[in-house]
């Protein structure tokens, strides 16, 4: 934990209000502040206490408080390197390393998640039946249980796909490991807007974690392996910009550099690569495709890592308002983490599904037929808090979106299961 980072906060209190939470459990220990003030007693030379691992575990990493500060203070590295600092001296319980090493040995590898499949379309009617008793046996997996999608069929992106009309621009694009085993079709849709758009998309097959899991889990050796990993693939593939659609996974390729400091020959390599996230990088290119109308309302929701860590809102908004007879619709308290928060909804499931019960509230008020958001976690949190009030949301990612009005496709082709 750097000193000096610690030292640019000067007590304000502007980032309270804006923190999850300290929304849900009005501690100071549990505000921005109050985490940053444990970090100093820790650097002053206090032994790391449960009490304090705790605290610093129930932060959702969502970013509110570096947009909220005044100052300026560097939460977003502050957290990381604290962190680390957690996994290197904190002893965790057995259960909760064993939950660990399964989430970590899991859902960093697309392989792993491949095989997944199988058993999880085999119990997909099984589980709400099961959820009781998951519950009684340990509500994390109750919580991956009820948060696992429908298992799509598989759709294979081929490593190159053609412009249509004029080229514009030559781009790399990360499929993920979440994202291309479960929501195949946002990848699909992707890499058909750029297309349409103008772009030759270069998908490299056998594609591996980001790293964004294990950076934000405070596991950044294992972060900078599936960096350099990430990094040689985008070499190979022989693209300087390469197209992220996951907020997360965004948010953390953009720190590449920074991750990889300490090794200034790799740090050089990230730093020859830009990765971009798909509206930012629409946004800029301009639009050149017809967009057709999409005559329904759509909600929203923006993604921590995207607005928080990126400072990416505009561009998507945008997008989404060039679409005829597309009317978009703001979510009240739209800054407020709705509990995903890459693994915090299995790690800490009271929290989120509080979180997750408050965002799916405000998300039904809006009244919107679509819920819209760039992250499969989000998406993933809030259809399932809506399905806990007994309700099905219908949901899509923004590249879904622009995909079906530049094909011309129903309204009723977007957020089905
Ligand atoms: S990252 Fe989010 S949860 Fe953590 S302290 Fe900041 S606002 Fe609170
Ligand atoms: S983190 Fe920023 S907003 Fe929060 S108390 Fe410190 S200086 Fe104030």
């Amino acid at each position: 934990m750097d000193p000096e980072l610690i030292k640019d906060c000067v007590h304000c209190g502007f980032c309270l209000p804006t923190c999850p939470t300290y929304a849900l459990w009005g501690e100071e220990m549990d505000s921005p502040r109050g985490r940053i003030h444990l970090m100093k007693q820790h650097v002053e030379g206090t032994p790391l206490t449960p009490e304090m691992a705790g605290h610093f575990d129930a932060c959702l990493g969502c970013m509110a408080c570096v947009t909220a500060c005044p100052s300026g203070v560097r939460y977003d590295t502050l957290i990381e390197q604290t962190r680390a600092e957690v996994e290197r001296t904190h002893r965790r319980g057995w259960d909760e390393r064993a939950f660990r090493a399964l989430v970590f040995g899991l859902f960093p590898h697309p392989r792993r998640l491949r095989a997944l499949r199988l058993p999880l379309k085999l119990t997909e009617r099984l589980r709400p039946r099961l959820a009781p008793l998951l519950e009684r046996l340990d509500p994390r997996l109750a919580a991956m249980a009820a948060l696992a999608p429908p298992v799509p069929r598989r759709t294979l992106i081929p490593p190159l796909v053609a412009a249509r009309g004029e080229r514009r621009a030559v781009v790399g694009m990360l499929t993920g490991c979440v994202q291309a085993e479960f929501f195949p079709r946002v990848n699909a849709a992707t890499a058909r807007v750029l297309a349409l758009e103008g772009c030759d998309v270069v998908v490299p097959p056998r594609q591996g974690c980001c790293g964004a899991l294990s950076v934000h889990s405070g596991r950044p050796e294992e972060a900078a392996r599936f960096a350099r990993r990430t990094i040689a693939t985008f070499e190979r593939a022989g693209v300087e910009t390469v197209i992220v659609n996951a907020a997360g996974c965004g948010s953390s390729t953009k720190e590449y550099a920074d991750l990889l400091a300490g090794d200034p020959a790799w740090a050089e390599r990230a730093r020859a690569l830009r990765f971009v996230d798909l509206a930012e990088f629409l946004a800029e290119l301009g639009p050149a495709a017809e967009r057709h109308p999409l005559p329904m309302t759509v909600a929203y929701h923006d993604a921590c890592h995207l607005a928080h860590a990126q400072g990416v809102r505009a561009q998507p908004r945008a997008l989404l308002a060039g679409v005829p007879e597309l009317r978009v619709r703001e979510i009240p308290d739209a800054a407020m983490c709705c509990g995903s928060a890459g693994t915090y909804n299995l790690f800490q499931p009271e929290a989120a599904r509080e979180l997750g019960d408050r965002k799916a509230e405000q998300v039904l008020g809006v009244g919107a037929d679509l819920l819209v958001s760039a992250n499969p976690g989000c998406t993933m949190q809030i259809a399932s808090a809506a399905r806990r009030r007994g309700e099905e949301l219908r949901v899509a990612h923004t590249a879904e979106v622009l995909d079906a009005s530049l094909r011309g496709l129903s309204p009723a082709a977007l957020g089905a299961p």
